[in-house]
């Protein structure tokens, strides 16, 4: 396969010694099986209910999918500052150079903002039945 942005042919790469990935030894971005982003997301963060919808805004860009050579698909990545690109008929992703550290590091950010957030409800909880039985005891 030929590299989307530079046109380098990929090479295989274990990737934190998890995933295979496509690697592109020129640009050093990195080709991802359509099921593969999940599983690098899942590194970081794997409750899939809490990761929010993946893509919004997508628009076509020139560069084209190394696997069927259809123009890809640029989109915003979970509503976040991030753009990947993806293949219109979902044969993976897109990631450049350094993207994979972002992906990891906005699953990070996601799953710390859903602890907070099931350790508030969980303390407002506890509150609320001390309260209870509080008043139910006088
Ligand atoms: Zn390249
Ligand atoms: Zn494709």
């Amino acid at each position: 396969m030929e590299c989307p942005k530079c046109s380098a042919a990929l090479i295989i790469k274990y990737y934190k010694g998890m995933l295979e990935v496509d690697y592109c030894p020129s640009c050093r971005g990195m080709w991802l099986d359509y099921a593969e982003l999940d599983r690098l997301e899942d590194l970081a963060f794997d409750e899939d209910n809490f990761k929010g919808s993946l893509i919004h805004r997508e628009t076509e860009v020139p560069s084209k999918c190394p696997v069927c050579s259809a123009h890809m698909l640029e989109f915003q990545y979970r509503l976040y500052d991030l753009k990947l690109d993806t293949c219109p008929a979902k044969h993976g992703f897109w990631l450049d150079a350094g993207e994979d550290e972002r992906v990891l590091q906005i699953m990070r950010t996601q799953r710390g903002r859903i602890t907070r957030k099931t350790q508030a409800e969980s303390d407002w909880k506890q509150l609320l039945s001390g309260l209870h039985s509080f008043i139910h005891k006088s």
